[in-house]
């Protein structure tokens, strides 16, 4: 992927969503604003969709579906691959918008562009893994197995990684032979309408659909839909929980749910300093503020080398560059969101309140350039209790929850003991028990020496209240599909 941007005239102006392979406006004509997380500034609108545009989405899909189930999975695979392809070719300007958008840093966020279309290609290249069985289910007959497409499925998505999301959520039900519509979210929807005007392109007519709007109303709508029975959400569990009552009210429905989550990196005596400190900083992923489900915002230091960690950690968080999110040297950005500032905001005075030590951070960055724009400065706290607020609840931002450790029991009971379960990181040289206490950490997704990175075929997702389900391996392609069972009497 080239680095060289090119930049898009600011403001975008009114971006497109795409129905049945229209780009279109909403029915009611009514448009989002999104601004620059950055300066406040704005940078373009979106259709803001509602019921009907869902509607408008699903008879399209329900129309375009049997044949794109029909063309088989080898066709299938060809067309994801094509798209890749084209994406890849608006990679640049995708970047630039998404950057704009997020207040994601660039550096970063390259990868981000890239990773969705490696899921799009990784999902064409095990196309044939969408295979039944055979049964010695009794004898003299045959007993059999084959895999079908739930129809039109219906993909919501959060901010923080808005483009790759989009791209690589899609992935796994299109290559199982299904139709989608994709929700992006409210908050950074601009990226999508690349997404859409690629698809417009490749697509068939109606296989992706992309309605941008409120989670209250365009969300709502598929979730709620009586015929969309296969739905997948990535977001907070407040609305996963909200989600599943709501569907439950119109129809049995089958959800993949990928949410929140906080995260324990658990750290032994034998570890180097140095190499705890830059895996617990990139285990927070602060050139997204710390806005990532997965992020370690967590870390339990034995209290042998708890002193010497924290300060040299101290002194790298202080050391990170905030700046302009399209600036290459930048390491962390603004936060998403009025909203989000307000609550990360929120979760720094609850640490104070219940007596954490704020030993870095908490405030808004001095200078010129922050004064307008969500920013907050990398945060640390120590001392933190486990029934602190800022121990408990995901807070979604820049700030880190420092614990000391003696006694590893104690430590699991803490580290397992809060609603999510979504990843874990375990730092010891000790083999045995570098695999013992990853096997104790309640998470669906642990690294043993590492933090942060995913990586394609392995399935991620969460326990507890983080989620149901795996992507990003051969599981969510088959979660796509239904399973038949078929019985040949050979008399
Ligand atoms: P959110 O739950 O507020 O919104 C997510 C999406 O749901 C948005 O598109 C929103 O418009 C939509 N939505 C909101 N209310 C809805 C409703 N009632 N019906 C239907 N749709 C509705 O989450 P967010 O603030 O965008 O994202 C942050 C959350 O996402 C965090 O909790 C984070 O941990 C989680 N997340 C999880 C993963 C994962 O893979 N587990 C990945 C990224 C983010």
């Amino acid at each position: 992927m080239s680095t060289a941007l090119k930049m898009p005239k600011l403001p975008l102006g009114k971006m497109k969503m795409l129905i049945g392979g229209e780009l279109c406006a909403a029915a009611s004509g009514r448009w989002l604003e999104s601004v620059n997380p950055a300066n406040e500034e704005l940078l373009g609108e979106v259709p803001r969709g509602d019921k009907q545009d869902v509607e408008r989405a699903y008879q399209a899909a329900a129309k375009a579906q049997p044949a794109w189930e029909a063309i088989g999975p080898g066709k299938r695979a060809e067309y994801l691959r094509k798209l890749a392809d084209a994406l890849e070719k608006r990679a640049e300007e995708a970047l630039h918008i998404e950057v704009l958008d997020t207040g994601n840093t660039i550096a970063k966020m390259r990868f981000d562009v890239g990773s969705g279309l490696e899921t799009l290609r990784f999902y064409a290249g095990i196309a044939h893994e969408l295979k039944g069985m055979t049964v010695p289910a009794s004898v003299g007959n045959l007993h059999l197995t084959v895999r079908e497409p739930y129809g039109v499925v219906g993909r919501i998505i959060p901010f923080n990684h808005p483009i790759m999301f989009a791209i690589s959520k899609m992935a796994a039900p299109l290559m199982a032979g299904n139709a989608v519509i994709v929700k992006p979210s409210e908050q950074s929807p601009l990226s999508s309408s690349i997404l859409a005007e690629e698809c417009q392109k490749i697509m068939p007519p109606g296989v992706v659909n992309i309605v941008t709007g409120l989670g209250m109303e365009a969300g709502d709508a598929i979730v709620r839909h009586p015929h969309i029975k296969r739905l997948a959400f990535t977001g907070s569990a407040k609305t996963g929980m909200a989600i599943q009552k709501a569907a439950a009210e119109v129809a049995v429905k089958i959800f993949s749910l990928e949410l929140g989550g906080k995260n324990p990196m658990i750290v032994f005596p034998d570890v180097d300093p140095d190499k705890a400190v830059a895996g617990a900083i990139a285990g927070m992923n602060f050139a997204w503020q710390g806005q990532s489900c997965g992020s370690t915002s967590r870390l339990f230091l034995h209290d042998s080398i708890h002193d010497a960690v924290l300060e040299k950690l101290v002194a790298k968080v202080k050391a990170l560059k905030l700046g302009e999110p399209l600036d290459e040297t930048s390491q962390m950005g603004p936060i998403n969101s009025k909203g989000q500032y307000e609550k990360v905001m929120y979760y720094i005075k609850a640490g104070q309140e219940d007596g954490a030590r704020l030993v870095t951070g908490g405030k808004r960055p001095a200078g010129k350039q922050f004064e307008k724009g969500y920013w907050i400065e990398p945060t640390v706290f120590a001392d933190v209790k486990p029934d602190m607020r800022i121990a408990r609840e995901e807070i979604f931002g820049p700030v880190l929850s420092v614990f000391r450790w003696k006694d590893l029991d104690e430590c699991l009971a803490i580290a397992n003991g809060v609603e999510y379960g979504l990843t874990g990181a375990v730092w010891t040289n000790n083999l045995q028990t570098a695999i013992k206490t990853a096997l104790r950490v309640k998470s669906g997704y642990v690294w043993i020496n590492g933090t942060s990175a995913h990586y394609k075929g392995m399935p991620f997702g969460g326990y507890r209240n983080s989620g149901t389900g795996r992507e990003e391996a051969t599981d969510e392609l088959l979660s796509y599909t239904e399973e038949k069972s078929i019985h040949i009497m050979l008399g």
